[in-house]
């Protein structure tokens, strides 16, 4: 893949504020030591930061006899994001402060997903965390507050569907059926700020890079594991999603929805996962009434932990499985890290995790130097609604040249 200067220098401009966010306040020397770039372009990229006011000095540091350092930190009170999560069954809105941190969310059930019906959703979301946020009192707890007047640098909006660059987005699932629907004008009308579209496999991902385990790494895989299975990848700092769940795992295997048999979806999706429990113990009592799949993902997660025989077995295998597709990924694209994320992840990881790593160094075996870190999601927060935002942000950032 060719990249410009341009590219390059956008690059580092992320680069350089990601360490920046990850700390409290740092010198540009370190910035220097940590990214590889020299003292020059760090200079120059920190000034252009402060300039747009997402940096301020925060007084210097003692070097021990030298010139004292400048240190500088995120201006969280240089503007705010707003990051979307638009699901099946929810839309969450968040705010952020350039540093990340949450300030207001809010959470909303559409009931249904026609493409006017989600947009006034999405509209009085954006309205709801941007009122409520300036209008709490400056005195209430420790919570970071959103300044008063403070300016919007964008709104990212994640959908799951194919989103084309003019914003245009197809989401051929059932209970959709959506066939370009001009999400991105629909969205303007109403909120005349900048909008940035994308899938949550993409979010994911920018999430992990910004704020997670991707952090100040070149090659990263993001999974996402919940209902449907998907790869995010970062690749030398270029962001693409993958249709990995639909790549096969067992030839001749399950029955997939999307019409071919045994792909990896079918076994470490959340209905691929209660069907095997199903299989193995047709009674079981972890099955629920009512069958629900995020019920009975839910039981299983504790009787795994409760040491139960039926449950134990079925994360085994399941962590089997996907250590193996795991295994093939780290094969083809050798990530510095892999991150399991999703709602799958977060209550069947802590048992799957050790499983998954035997698997995948036993059919990915590399250098101990070169080996793929197999982790969870870190983020405390919603990762899809935090990267969404982070599209604004790294929108906002491209956008520098212009604004100078
Ligand atoms: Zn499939």
């Amino acid at each position: 893949m060719k990249r410009t200067t341009r590219d390059i220098r956008l690059a580092n401009r992320f680069d350089v504020l990601r360490h920046i966010i990850a700390s409290r306040a740092v010198s540009r020397q370190e910035i220097v030591a940590e990214t590889g770039l020299s003292l020059a372009t760090v200079s120059t990229l920190v000034g252009e930061l402060l300039d747009l006011g997402l940096l301020e000095e925060v007084g210097y540091e003692d070097s021990g006899g030298g010139r004292p350092r400048g240190l500088i930190a995120v201006a969280t009170g240089g503007g705010v994001l707003v990051g979307v999560d638009v699901a099946e069954t929810h839309v969450h809105v968040e705010l952020f402060n350039p540093k990340l941190d949450v300030l207001a969310e809010a959470r909303l059930q559409p009931g249904e997903n026609r493409p006017e019906h989600l947009v006034r959703h999405i509209v009085s979301g954006v309205r709801t965390v941007l009122g409520e946020a300036s209008a709490r009192p400056a005195d209430s707890g420790s919570a970071p507050q959103m300044p008063p007047g403070a300016r919007v640098l964008g709104i990212g909006v994640s959908v799951p569907g194919r989103v084309e660059r003019d914003g245009v987005v197809s989401i051929p699932a059932p209970g959709w059926d959506w066939r370009g629907v001009p999400l991105r004008r629909l969205l303007g009308e109403q909120l005349h700020l900048p909008l940035y579209l994308d899938n949550p496999l993409r979010a994911s991902t920018a999430a992990e890079l910004w704020s997670g385990a991707g952090r100040g790494r070149e090659d990263v895989v993001v999974l996402t594991l919940g209902t449907g299975v998907g790869a995010g990848l970062a690749l030398g700092g270029s962001l693409r999603a993958g249709e990995w769940g639909h790549t096969t795992l067992v030839l001749d295997g399950r029955p997939c929805h999307c019409g071919c048999r045994g792909c990896v979806e079918a076994y470490v999706g959340a209905p691929g996962i209660v069907q095997h429990l199903r299989e193995l113990a047709p009674d079981s009592a972890l099955l629920g009434a009512g069958g629900q799949t995020r019920t009975s993902i839910d039981a299983l997660a504790r009787a795994a932990a409760d040491g139960d025989p039926v449950a134990a077995k079925v994360v085994a295998e399941t962590a089997r499985y996907l250590g193996v597709a795991v295994a093939g990924l780290v094969n083809l694209v050798h990530p510095q890290v892999v991150v399991l994320s999703g709602w799958v992840a977060a209550k069947l990881g802590p048992a799957l995790l050790g499983e998954v790593r035997t698997v995948v160094e036993r059919h990915a075996p590399r250098r101990p130097s070169a080996r793929t870190g197999i982790v969870l999601c870190p983020i405390a927060s919603n990762p899809v609604s935090l990267g969404a935002a982070t599209f604004a942000l790294e929108g906002f950032l491209a956008g520098i040249g212009h604004r100078l």
